[in-house]
């Protein structure tokens, strides 16, 4: 059917860009709104279908218009959306404001991705696949039966363990790559994460607790590889910032594309940084995911 499945979370994303963020109470005036395709788990489809692999999404959205424009959205893709079921709750919304730095800040409503139930993650409604990928905007108790499928099924598993969240050690310990930012590492682990030192000593205690490889993203900063051989920083691409929104969700899209196409593992984060740093160049989230042929000249520079 499909290389790799995401299981996870659709969202329309309303965004507009202001100046400054309003402190609590206050009132300001924005620019227009923008209607975009997004949500983590839509996102890393996409990211990971633009870089010429193939992709199957398995969530939820509503019986409305939003639910339609993530649908064709994600046909447009190439993303096989025979797993995504319609839900009588609203599809989940994402509202966002842009500063004038490229800085972002998100209210979510989860709607339909809160009804993704574990019935839907069994392990004969799981397609055979080479690699799974989970996010967690959806419920937790989901994600885990999945990832219990996906092991019955002897799938790999990825986990971008964003929203920040502590999480059951199981799944820590059953996760093939484990792809944290900052903040989410520091949630897992209750270790500071300041530098590129901090995380490594942090990743190192989700190895202790059974991970396989972990993928620290550092933003500006590039990322941090570590497994048990090697700890290896592998810095940014230079870029013009314009909006960091979905740069996590490029990266891990870029990340599983690489690893699918037979990348070492440090080729692989070289290329999610390439990834990563482009959709940092451009405004909103999947609009600003790569393609396949603009992460290539980028790595040609
Ligand atoms: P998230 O968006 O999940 O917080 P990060 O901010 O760590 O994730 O960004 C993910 C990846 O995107 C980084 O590892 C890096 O490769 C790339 N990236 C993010 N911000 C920048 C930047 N300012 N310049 C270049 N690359 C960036």
């Amino acid at each position: 059917m499909a290389d790799v499945l995401v299981i996870g979370s659709l969202n329309a994303d309303l965004v507009v860009r202001v100046a400054r963020f309003p402190a609590p109470g206050e009132t300001i005036q924005g620019g227009d709104l923008a209607t975009l395709p997004g949500g983590k788990g839509a996102n890393q489809a996409v990211a990971a279908a633009r870089q010429g692999v193939s992709v199957a999404m398995l969530g939820r959205v509503g019986n409305d218009n939003f639910g339609d424009l993530l649908l064709d959205n994600l046909k447009s893709n190439h993303v096989d959306t025979s797993l995504v079921r319609r839900d009588a709750a609203a599809t989940g919304t994402a509202m966002i404001i842009v500063d004038q730095h490229g800085q972002n800040s998100i209210v979510l409503s989860p709607g339909a991705n809160g009804k993704v139930s574990p019935a839907d993650v069994e392990p004969a409604s799981l397609p055979d696949v080479k690699l799974v990928l989970f996010q967690l905007e959806i419920p937790l108790e989901t994600v885990l039966r999945a990832a219990a499928a996906a092991k019955k099924n002897g799938v790999r598993i990825m986990l971008n363990p964003a929203p920040a969240r502590a999480l059951p050690e199981e799944l820590i310990a059953g996760s093939d790559f484990l792809l944290p930012n900052e903040t989410e590492l520091n949630l897992l682990t209750g270790q500071p994460v300041k530098d590129v030192a901090s995380a490594e000593g942090a990743a190192r205690a989700l190895l202790a607790k059974g991970a396989q490889t972990v993928i620290v993203t550092l933003g500006a900063n590039g990322a941090l590889l570590v497994t048990k051989d090697e700890a290896k920083h592998i810095p940014a691409f230079k870029v013009q910032v314009v909006d960091t929104t979905a740069a996590g969700d490029a990266f891990i899209g870029g990340f599983a594309s690489a690893l699918l196409r037979g990348d070492e593992l440090e080729q692989a984060v070289r290329y999610a940084n390439a990834c990563g740093a482009l959709a940092t160049t451009k405004f909103g989230a999947q609009p600003s995911l790569p393609n396949k042929e603009e992460v290539e000249r980028l790595l040609r520079k």
